[in-house]
This record gives C-alpha cells, structure tokens and sequence, in this order.
C-alpha cells in the first residue's frame, strides 16, 4: 500500500512532523535505524529560550516566535491525548558571565531586549534573593522570566504515544539507505529491510541526513557536533531558574534533578564521555553554585548536534527533487524549534500556505543530477 508520507528518522523533528501530518488526516509511515527518541532529541537539555537574541527581523527570530505560541498548547494536547507531563514550564532563566567579565552580559542584557522580550538587570543583592544558591562571586545576572523548559526524554515518550494513537505505522530497526525514484520525483526510501512507497519523503535523520540527501543528489552540509552532559540529583532542587553561561548552562528539574551542560566538540560521530569535558562541566557547575559539590553523580551522556554552515536549520522541499522534503540541521535549537518546523513541513505537504515565511531555510542544492 502507498503511505501518504515517510519520514526518514525518528527524533523530535520526525516525531513531531509525524504527529501533525497525522492530525491532518494524512497516513504517515515513520522509519529509524533504532528505537525512535534515542538520539539528540533524548540527551538534549530542553532549554526553550523566550525569543532569538538580536534583530527581531532575523529568520530564525520570526521562527522562535512562531515556535513559542505553540509550545503551550502542543503540550496541552499530548497531556490530554496520553495523560504524560512533559514537562513544560516557564522556570525563567537567568544569565550570568564568567566571574569577572561584565562586558559580555551588557551586550546579551541589550540583544535580548531588541529582541523585544522581557529582561530585568539583577545587582548582587537581586540575585540572593533571586536564587540563594548562586555563587557570591557572580555580583551581576540578567533574569529571563519568560524562559521555559521541557523534559525531553518524557515529551518524546508523549509524542510517541500519540503518534500511535493518530495510527502512525512506526517501524525501529530500519535504516534508510536511498531512495526510490523516477526522473526528478521520489516514489519512496529503500531500507535494510525493503521497499516504502510514498507521496512524500521527509528526511529528518539530524545529524546523519547528509550522508543520506547525497543518494538523492542533494548536497547539504550537517556536520555532528557532540555535546556531553553531566546529570546530578540533590534531595532539593537547589534553584529554580535555568542559569546560563555562554554556551554552558544548569537546568534544575522539579525532582531535584540538575543537568550541567554542555560541551560543543567537533569529533565526528563520537558519542563517548570524555574526562575532560566531565571534569570541565563539574568544575563548572560547583563555581557557579558551590553547594552543587554535595549533589549525588547520577549519570553523563553525549549526543550529537546536527550543525549546519550558516547556522540555519533545513525546512522545506528540495529544489529540483520533486517530493523531497529536507527538516533537519537545528542543531542547539532542535527541540525549541521543533513545534513550528512540524508545524511548517506539514502545511507544505498538505498543499496548504505556509503562515511563516521559509525562504532562509530552503534546503540549498548543489548538484541535483538524477542519480540516486
Ligand atoms: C547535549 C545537548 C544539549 C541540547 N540542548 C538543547 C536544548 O536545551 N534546547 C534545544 O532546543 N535543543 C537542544 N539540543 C539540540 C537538539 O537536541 C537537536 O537539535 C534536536 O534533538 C535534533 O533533533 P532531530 O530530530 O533532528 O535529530 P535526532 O534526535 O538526532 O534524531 C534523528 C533520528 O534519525 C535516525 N536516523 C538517522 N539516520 C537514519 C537512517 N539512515 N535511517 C533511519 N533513521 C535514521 C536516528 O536514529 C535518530 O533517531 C541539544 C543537543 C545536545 C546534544
């Protein structure tokens, strides 16, 4: 039987695209060389910041707009079809600057209110009272009431759930390795295992879909970044905000969780922990908030980022592949973005206009031939 879509790869992007494609009334086939929600999407933080920093014309600040009206009752809907909390909440954030640097905070303080959203300064005083377990050291911050967070590994789980629930044929263990095709329109994947047929193909493979578009002649770059994390637990939560600084961050679950993350390391698709990015991260997490010495080592993991060159994701068809539709390449934005990309490459599949304009994040071909 002809599925109306496949989509090629099962992290938070596919699942997603899977989910609304199918509350569109679309029958959709969902493939992945492993259990689906095992990869990125899993071992993110699930940081969901209130808009892009800087100029609110930028395409991907139109893009976190877009994807923060919907986070609030997407959540909503998969408590409601699945009765799974995943975990979204507005906790805030604050921003801080590595002990002695003031320079770099009053530039994030002034990208985030061009950005048009809510930013207090915090003095010394501001943030004892803010957060109590934040460093004395740390005599500045920034607060971002409107920061929110989700636990990713349970929104994968409720987005699984009902993903089944809407009649998506899930199917693990199947790697996609080239697609079926006729002059310039593809027909269908090839997996390990056979054949699928399709209207429309989307890949949403994160940071392994480069080597996949190739069989297609699709040339986009996503190289792999991989990020480790460090899981901690206190009988507490010991704050409530997420505290950021630059590119590493503490996330506090309400269970008294605490994520330290994250390291950014070009090494290929190399998934281990390594000491130096577990002794750099801890080291981290104790100056920031000394009482974290005492926190119990729960467990560390690593995962792997999909980058793209111009640091904008993939969303849209592939120019000169009829019925090839490219959502990938988030890389540190994947599960913030994931709600509008979704949200994006269903109204495309479906023959419906898209609310947002997508020119930026049009999958750039360089050799589309015909081959597979
Ligand atoms: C440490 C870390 C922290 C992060 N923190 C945040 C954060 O706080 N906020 C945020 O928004 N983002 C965060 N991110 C980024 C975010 O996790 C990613 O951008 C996002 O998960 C990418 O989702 P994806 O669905 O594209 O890829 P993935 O989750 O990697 O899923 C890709 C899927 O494709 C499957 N696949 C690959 N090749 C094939 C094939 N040939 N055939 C079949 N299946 C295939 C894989 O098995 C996998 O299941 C973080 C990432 C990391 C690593």
């Amino acid at each position: 039987m002809i599925q109306d879509v496949v989509i090629v790869g099962g992290g938070v992007i596919g699942l997603t695209t899977a989910y609304e494609l199918a509350g569109r009334g679309l029958r959709v086939t969902l493939l992945d060389q492993q259990q689906p929600g095992q990869e990125a999407s899993w071992a993110g933080a699930g940081i969901l910041p209130p808009a892009h920093p800087g100029d609110p014309t930028h395409p991907l600040a139109t893009l976190c707009r877009a994807t923060n009206e919907l986070w609030p009752s997407l959540s909503a809907d998969l408590r409601e079809t699945t009765g799974i909390d995943n975990g979204f909440r507005r906790c805030g954030g604050l921003g801080v600057s590595e002990i002695g640097d003031t320079e770099s905070l009053q530039f994030e303080i002034e990208a985030w209110q061009k950005a048009g959203v809510t930013v207090e300064s915090l003095t010394a005083a501001d943030i004892e009272k803010c957060e109590a377990a934040v460093s004395p050291e740390i005599s500045e911050a920034y607060r971002l009431p409107e920061l929110a967070q989700v636990r990713n590994p349970r929104h994968l789980k409720a987005l699984l759930v009902a993903c089944q629930k809407r009649g998506v044929d899930i199917h693990s263990g199947q790697r996609v390795i080239g697609f079926e095709r006729h002059d310039t329109e593809v027909l269908g994947v090839k997996t390990t295992h056979g054949l699928y047929s399709a209207g429309a193909v989307v890949v949403s493979a994160g940071a392994w879909s480069q080597e996949l578009l190739q069989g297609a002649g699709c040339q986009l770059q996503i190289e792999p970044v991989r990020g480790q994390i460090v899981q901690l637990s206190c009988p507490q939560p010991p704050f409530r905000h997420v505290i950021e600084c630059g590119p590493r961050y503490l996330v506090p679950r309400e269970d008294g969780l605490v994520l330290v993350g994250a390291t950014e390391e070009w090494v290929g698709y190399d998934k281990q922990n390594t000491a130096h990015g577990l002794q750099g991260l801890l080291t981290f997490a104790e100056r920031l908030v000394p009482s974290l010495k005492d926190a119990r080592f729960e467990r560390a993991w690593a995962g792997l980022r999909p980058h793209t060159k111009d640091g904008l994701p993939f969303i849209g068809e592939v120019p000169g592949v009829q019925n090839l539709f490219v959502a990938a390449g988030h890389f540190r934005a994947g599960l913030h973005l994931s709600p509008v990309t979704a949200r994006a490459i269903s109204q495309m599949i479906a023959g419906e206009t898209p609310d947002l304009d997508l020119a930026a994040f049009l999958p750039r071909v360089a050799e589309a031939n015909g081959e597979e």
